[in-house]
């Protein structure tokens, strides 16, 4: 560890990974799991995602604590059809699900030029940019989508009836990291909202609703309706096909179902996951690289007029982070870790 910095400690980034495995083995949860949830808190620190990097850990834990995942859970895989497969995580986290799976989903990709797995019974607590870039680094375009915990209104409605759903997608691109969007379809984490309340602050008007479905700037009031999806009625359509693609359409829960199975904890929801996977070289052939070229010149002419790209900002920081071998973290976390780390199981 070296130089404390104002917001937290500057941290090495594998000692922050060997500490967490540590803390999960010592609680019992699998290797291979182990790796998989490592692996992707790992990777959200060392992008400056904080929110699902080693903020996530304390979590796990309590969720084993519970007694909620299945600790040395096995995916099992189905394989359905030629362009489908189901992978039941049997209450594990849906991570080793998707490491599990992937490699199927590409052969079949590979074969039929659209391929979709699907992931039951998981707990999902991450980014899904990391599921993305596991298929864009196979040349594979994704398109991914899970739901979050249950707490945003359909627009013009008052009640939690969507998770926080979020979707990503990812286009791989040539000699470079590749186009990555990965974004919730609530207008907000409800976290902001409660950060919010304890400030004393107000919240902007199209953040959330109050128990009568008007908008409002009161965060408690917020506390006791519901978020609202980003883009009004377009954000509450798009979160409706996550709940029915993750839900109905693989035999998996609904948010609100998946709330209420959780007794309201909201801690991880249990569901469900879609995965679907496009293989350009079966859609173009040996025209692949002449239309990939193309896509380039358009990433060039968003970049062009001083827009950035999505994922850019991950990017930049994942170069610094690799460069440097170290990573931020507040230093109340990493007490926190340590302290896990030491009283075990
Ligand atoms: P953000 O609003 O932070 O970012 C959304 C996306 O937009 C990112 O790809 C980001 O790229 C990009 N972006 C941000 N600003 C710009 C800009 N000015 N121009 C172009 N692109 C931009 O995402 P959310 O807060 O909605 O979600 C954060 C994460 O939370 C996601 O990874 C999501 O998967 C995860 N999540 C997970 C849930 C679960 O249950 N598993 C539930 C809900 C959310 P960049 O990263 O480079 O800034």
């Amino acid at each position: 560890m070296s130089g404390a910095a104002e917001a937290g400690i500057r941290v090495p980034l594998d000692e922050l990974r060997g500490m967490a495995a540590n803390v999960l083995l010592s609680r019992g949860l699998s290797p291979g799991h182990t790796e998989a949830v490592v692996d992707a808190m790992a990777a959200a620190q060392r992008d400056e995602c904080h929110s699902h990097g080693f903020h996530q850990l304390p979590g796990a834990v309590e969720l084993i604590r519970l007694g909620k995942i299945d600790r040395g859970a096995v995916p099992a895989i189905d394989d359905r059809t030629p362009s489908l497969l189901r992978v039941d995580a049997r209450f594990g986290y849906s991570l080793l699900g998707f490491r599990t799976g992937a490699p199927l989903l590409a052969e079949k990709a590979a074969k039929t030029g659209v391929a979709v797995m699907t992931i039951n019974n998981c707990y999902h607590f991450s980014a899904l940019w990391p599921e993305v870039e596991a298929l864009t680094d196979r040349g594979l375009v994704a398109l991914v989508m899970t739901q979050g915990v249950n707490c945003v209104a359909p627009e013009g409605g008052r009640r939690p009836t969507f998770g926080t759903n979020p979707i990503a997608f990812g286009w791989p691109r040539p000699g470079g990291p590749p186009f990555v969007f990965d974004f919730a379809t609530s207008v907000i984490a409800r976290s902001d909202i409660e950060m919010h309340r304890l400030a004393g602050k107000p919240i902007p008007p199209e953040w959330a609703v109050d128990d009568h479905g008007e908008p409002t700037t009161d965060p408690a009031a917020a506390l006791k309706g519901a978020l609202r999806t980003f883009g009004g009625h377009k954000g509450s359509a798009l979160s409706a096909m996550i709940e029915l693609l993750t839900g109905p359409m693989i035999g998996d829960l609904l948010s609100a179902d998946s709330i209420a199975v959780d007794g309201g904890a909201a801690l991880a929801p249990l569901h469900g996951e879609f995965i679907l996977a496009l293989d350009p070289d079966v859609f173009l052939g040996p025209e692949r690289a002449v239309h990939f070229e193309r896509a380039e010149r358009f990433f060039e002419a968003i970049a062009a007029q001083g827009a950035r790209l999505p994922s850019q900002r991950r990017y930049e920081a994942r170069r610094r982070t690799l460069e440097s071998g170290e990573v931020s973290i507040p230093s109340r976390l990493y007490e926190r870790i340590r302290a896990l780390e030491a009283s075990g199981e």
